[in-house]
């Protein structure tokens, strides 16, 4: 039907053809970022399903992120002409699981139509789980089992196969009970979680050979993406479906793994040629997405990882015709984000759009001030992968209380925080105080100052509540003379809700906590609560709409994948980036896994990339002045450059010394000579290292620990 090359293979390079072609037998795509993988990956389905070798319904095709899935989708639509009968089972594991567990629930003793819990409600489970134990879910945190429980199923891991140890060391040594106990609990309520849509599946393709075979029937060909990525569970899913045509695709970088925290196993890497034997292993070399001073950059960083399984990179595009990477110094993060803002009006007025262009930031906190910083220019901006900064659960919980404070009648910000924290008001009382407003046309507070005063309340919710009135009344009679940030401050020490994350052992805790320190530094910038709260609202207002011009905000983390034009990456301080939390592990890991991290946000970038660090940070609510990056001392000078630090600030600069970069302000004698990568300047700054690493290492406890480290995309961060 056709002669010479098939369309869909123009413009693809010799490895990347033989990518493609070779669909028989298993294939491992080992190549670094841009080089085209996920490009291969796709045409390769188009491959399969042009040659006839397969029905788009015996493709099956694994993604890192749904939104990945539908791109992909899109693209072979265009690639194959739109005429493709049916579609290729594409998506995520856990979206690929979701439709195996409908078609066989019953073998799990679920029914078809089961419900997936998402965290909050997995959490409420196993605490009333452990109550009913009675245990003390103070001492034995529900969060911190239901984390428990997701490293076991990432490990593929039932209640019979968790190691002795870990069972005994949650719950006074029922560890193992009680998850049996939950697994038996989500069976009754015809429900399971997260891990359950990899575990499950699993189970059944063990226990009913038959169904196995009928998938190793269905399943011709199997492509997986972001394979680096890939945990124990989904390595194990894998190997069981692909056991069947062999005919099994993974494209994957090592230096791009990203996710070890959350049970990821670079090592599935290593096993791919031993579990599937006669395994073709194939490299792309040629980078097809970056300027070569942002693939310099980023080859000479990444080189300083041990442990690598090595590749080249190189790319056809001149060095001279592009700027190289830009390192940007600021005074704070206010100022960070004003000059990013300048940057992307200078770009807007140069005709480049919004749309191209991203901000790829450490740890979800710093969002807000980029978010706010937009709003106020009247900039379209999208945050991808997760809530905006003011949707988060605990910055919408703090303001509920401000709400209330400023605004006694509103009710809905006093339903949401009656008993947020817990204390002691169940939904009994709860109704109890809404009838009784209702009858008397109250606002719930009002009518809670009343009814306490009755004898109508049952002791307990009766004490409770008057807490609560004679907290909100002393909050209000602070707001016209006590400053507003400290008075925000007192709210969130009185009610406990700082107290109740500080308890809170899950991983995204310490996330939230910075998210509220965060917040009340925000408030700094305005004259009042209600003048804050103002502001929030019209945040809240503008726009998130797909088809808009904006620019994009996400972690790191979330950005896997993807490409920009031009990329900003700011915060490149030590104890951010790298996280405090890595450092704090010690050993080569932690930090390896923060190198990376760089790597794959410098190499998003298509032209421009800009770093960003700052020399003083507000984290936990205390100033503190910063080192930059050790990232940035990795990347070579011939591709890129540092600009002269900032010294718009009056009382540190440039007239007191020479290159005027915060000596002054340090007291250091030293004078710094315009670049931080000077051996003067980093001996002066070792001396404030000290200083600094102690503040970041010893503060609180559980604060320190980390700094939203891990926060990303997928119900892991705040
Ligand atoms: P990552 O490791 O970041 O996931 P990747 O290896 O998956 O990267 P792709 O996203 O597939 O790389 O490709 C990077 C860019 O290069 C895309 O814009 C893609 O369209 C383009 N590209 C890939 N191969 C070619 C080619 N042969 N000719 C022109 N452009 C190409
Ligand atoms: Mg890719």
């Amino acid at each position: 039907r056709q002669t010479g090359p098939a369309s869909y293979l123009e413009g693809l390079n010799p490895e990347q053809i033989r990518a493609v072609e070779t669909i028989d037998g298993p294939v491992l795509v080992l190549a670094g970022a841009g080089t085209g993988k996920t490009r291969v990956l796709t045409t390769r389905i188009a491959h399969i399903l042009a040659t006839g070798k397969a029905y788009p319904s015996q493709i099956l095709a694994v993604t890192f992120t749904n939104k990945a899935a539908r791109e992909m989708k899109e693209r072979i639509g265009v690639l194959v002409g739109g005429a493709v009968e049916g579609m290729p089972w594409l998506g995520t594991f856990h979206s690929i699981g979701v439709r195996l567990l409908r078609r066989h629930a019953e073998l799990v003793g679920l029914r078809s139509d089961f419900t997936i819990l998402d965290t909050d409600d997995q959490i409420r489970l196993i605490k009333q789980l452990i109550q009913a134990e009675g245990l003390d879910d103070k001492r034995w945190p529900g969060r911190q089992f239901a984390m428990m429980i997701d490293g076991w199923k990432n490990k593929g891991f039932g209640p019979a196969e968790i190691p002795e140890g870990d069972a005994r060391s949650f719950a006074n040594g029922k560890g193992r009970e009680l998850f049996e106990a939950y697994q038996n609990r989500l069976k009754t309520l015809n429900a399971c979680d997260f891990g359950d849509l990899l575990c499950h599946p699993i189970r059944i393709f063990r226990n009913h050979p038959d169904i196995l075979k009928e998938y190793h029937d269905k399943f011709r060909y199997i492509l997986v993406d972001e394979y680096q990525d890939t945990n124990t569970a989904q390595y194990m899913w894998l190997r069981l479906i692909a056991q069947g045509s062999h005919n099994v695709c993974c494209v994957g970088d090592d230096d791009q793994s990203i996710y070890g925290w959350r049970g990821a196993e670079v090592d599935n890497i290593l096993r791919f040629e031993k579990d599937f034997p006669g395994a073709v292993v194939i490299r792309l070399e040629r980078n097809y997405r970056s300027t070569a001073h942002i693939l310099g950059a980023a080859s000479h960083l990444i080189s300083h990882n041990e442990g690598r399984l090595g590749k080249t990179l190189f790319t056809d595009q001149a060095d001279d015709d592009h700027e190289k990477v830009m390192v940007h110094a600021a005074w704070d993060s206010e100022e960070e984000a004003r000059a990013v803002g300048e940057e992307i009006e200078q770009l807007q007025r140069r005709d480049h759009r919004l749309n191209d262009m991203a901000i790829l930031v450490r740890a979800s906190f710093q969002m807000r001030e980029f978010e706010d910083r937009f709003v106020t220019l009247g900039l379209n901006y999208r945050v991808i992968g997760g809530p905006r900064f003011y949707e988060r659960l605990e910055i919408r919980d703090a303001m509920a209380y401000f709400r209330v404070v400023c605004q006694p009648a509103d009710d809905l910000a006093f339903e949401r925080i009656v008993n947020t924290p817990k204390r002691g008001l169940g939904e009994a009382a709860v109704r109890q105080l809404h009838d009784y407003a209702r009858a008397r046309g109250l606002p719930l507070l009002k009518a809670a100052s009343d009814l306490v005063m009755t004898e109508e309340m049952k002791p307990r919710p009766r004490k409770a509540l008057t807490d609560v009135v004679e907290n909100f009344q002393r909050w209000s009679s602070l707001l016209e003379n006590t400053p507003h940030t400290e008075l925000a401050e007192q709210i969130l020490e009185d009610s406990g809700y700082t107290a109740m994350w500080q308890n809170d052992k899950s991983a995204d805790a310490p996330g939230r906590l910075d998210n509220l320190k965060e917040l009340i530094r925000s408030m700094e910038d305005f004259e009042s609560m209600r003048g804050f709260l103002e502001h929030v609202s019209l945040v809240m207002d503008a726009e998130q709409n797909e088809d808009l011009d904006a620019v994009s905000i996400m972690t790191l983390h979330s950005a896997k994948g993807l490409e920009f034009e031009t990329i900003f990456l700011p915060g490149w301080e030590e104890g951010l980036f790298p996280h405090q939390r890595a450092l704090d592990e010690g050993g080569r890991s932690g930090l390896e896994e923060e190198r990376r991290l760089a790597y794959v946000g410098l190499t998003r970038a298509k032209v421009n990339c800009h770093i960003w660090f700052v020399s003083n940070r507000r984290i936990h609510g205390l100033w503190q002045s910063t080192i930059p990056s050790r990232f940035l001392d990795e990347l070579p000078s011939e591709h890129a450059d540092v600009a002269e630090p900032d010294t718009s600030y009056g009382g540190y600069g440039a007239t007191a010394v020479g290159g005027g970069y915060g000596a002054s302000r340090f007291d250091e004698a030293e004078p710094f000579s315009g670049s931080y990568n000077t051996p003067g300047w980093r001996r002066a700054q070792a001396n404030r290292n000290d200083a600094t690493r102690q503040n970041w290492g010893t503060r609180s406890g559980h604060a320190v620990e980390r700094i939203g480290y891990g926060e990303t995309d997928s119900g892991y961060g705040a």
